[in-house]
């Protein structure tokens, strides 16, 4: 712990002294060095697309502009990494919209099942390119929860995505849905079987940024935030989210929100 101390000289009547004033600045240091991290990152994951585009509008210009097939290719190229540049920034805004309104817990009634069977149905086809089959065990008589539909849904679809991009080496992908009529939180978990996750990992996976493969997930179309937000949306609903994993074992991500 360090402080920061002020001295300044004060008189009161005819008595002379100092005032000290201590100040915790450890808690400032840290805010401050995770604000210049972050920037660091964020500027890492813009530099990257944007050198591959500058180089392949070189190329374009140059090598590529009487070879249609080249051409073709190049644009591909471009077209991707703008589309990840697009995806980085839609999800930092995001990050930086819930983590604003953290504090204040939405109340709009939300039928959860409703979005666990929409958010499924919008990745079955996805699912399939995977070569995954995607299961739904739904919970009769789900209670409608306070919440935010589109930020639950972006939690789902987060989840969801995962379970399929890192789950394809196992057969199935369940979503399911339990509110037992005795607890006071309701569950919805995406299991995967794929490669799981090495337990080093777990605590880390919902830091911004955090990979466990970098290149994998880069391929993937992955930015790293994916998890993060899911983290900041559970907690808005103060709920919790709880990870499960074993190398060679899948994962399985369980969000638990409140039913009332
Ligand atoms: P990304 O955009 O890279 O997928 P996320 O924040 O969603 O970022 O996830 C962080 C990291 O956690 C991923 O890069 C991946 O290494 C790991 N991960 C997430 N979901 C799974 C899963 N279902 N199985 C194995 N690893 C996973």
């Amino acid at each position: 712990v360090s402080y920061q101390v002020t001295v300044s000289p004060v008189r009161l009547g005819q008595m002379r002294g100092a005032l000290c004033a201590f100040e915790d600045i450890t808690e400032q240091e840290l805010v401050g060095q995770f604000r210049r991290d972050f920037v660091a990152n964020v500027s890492h994951e813009l530099r990257t697309p944007l050198t591959t585009l500058a180089s392949s509008i070189e190329t374009l210009k140059g090598a590529a502009r009487d070879d249609p097939p080249a051409r073709e290719r190049f644009l591909s190229i471009m077209e991707r990494e703008a589309a990840r540049m697009s995806r980085l920034v839609a999800e930092l805004l995001s990050l930086s919209k819930v983590e604003a309104q953290e504090r204040q817990r939405p109340t709009a009634p939300v039928d959860i099942a409703g979005l666990v069977d929409a958010a499924a149905a919008s990745f079955r086809p996805a699912a399939t390119e995977a070569g995954l089959r995607l299961e739904i065990l739904g919970a009769d008589g789900a209670p409608r929860i306070p919440g935010d539909a589109d930020q639950l849904t972006q939690v789902l679809q987060n989840l969801i995505e995962n379970a399929i991009k890192y789950g394809a080496a196992g057969d199935r992908v369940t979503i399911a849905l339990h509110a037992p009529n005795d607890e006071p939180m309701l569950r919805i978990d995406v299991i995967d079987e794929g490669d799981g996750i090495e337990p080093m990992h777990l605590p880390r996976l919902t830091e911004r940024f955090y990979r466990i493969d970098d290149h994998r997930s880069r391929e993937k179309g992955g930015t790293g935030l994916g998890l993060a937000i899911v983290k900041h949306i559970v907690s808005r609903h103060r709920g919790r989210l709880d990870i499960v994993s074993a190398p060679g074992k899948g994962a399985r991500f369980s969000v638990f929100l409140p039913k009332s």
